[in-house]
């Protein structure tokens, strides 16, 4: 998915987590706490990776081009899109929402909480781009995909009206 779709559903992710923190009655506070950290989780596997645009000048004769090419410290698509890793803390995050530890404060467990809802959405936005999202390992050769479109594809925008709306049907 491209990055203003992560965006736009990582809106509907934040108003998802807000929605069901306030279903458990927790402070109001961590409805927006859990909120924000959705959404930001919701680009979280791609910001990770530390990508920059490079430049890249081409010459034609007297001619240049320029185009820009995506580098990053973390290879795209492989550790910080490791689906074991963002289901672990989804799941670890779900058991914790509740629990109250000394020393730490709840809008601690529901940030934890929405931002691996936001990680686990992301990876389901990038499942259906033919590079895939690695599955089992970490590893390239572990990614999968639906291969339905490409990133970028208008047809994403149906995923991003699908979260839409089932956030707002859980806020009726
Ligand atoms: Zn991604």
């Amino acid at each position: 998915m491209s990055v203003t779709g992560h965006r736009w559903i990582g809106v509907a992710f934040a108003f998802w987590v807000a929605a069901w923190c306030r279903y458990l009655k927790l402070p109001v506070v961590d409805d927006w706490c859990g909120g924000l950290a959705a959404f930001w989780g919701s680009t979280a596997p791609d910001w990770l990776e530390l990508a920059k645009g490079v430049r890249q000048r081409h010459l034609f004769g007297l001619f240049a081009k320029d185009t820009w090419k995506r580098a990053s410290v973390i290879p795209h698509r492989t550790v910080t899109h490791w689906a074991v890793l963002w289901i672990a803390l989804l799941v670890f995050a779900s058991v914790t929402l509740r629990v109250t530890l000394p020393f730490i404060s709840s809008v601690i467990h529901a940030s934890l909480f929405g931002f691996a809802v936001g990680g686990v959405g992301h990876l389901i936005c990038d499942l259906p781009n033919p590079t895939g999202v690695p599955i089992v390992t970490p590893f390239p050769s572990a990614r999968r995909s639906l291969h339905l479109w490409k990133s970028g594809d208008r047809r994403e925008w149906l995923m991003v009206l699908a979260a839409w709306g089932a956030a707002a049907v859980m806020w009726l």
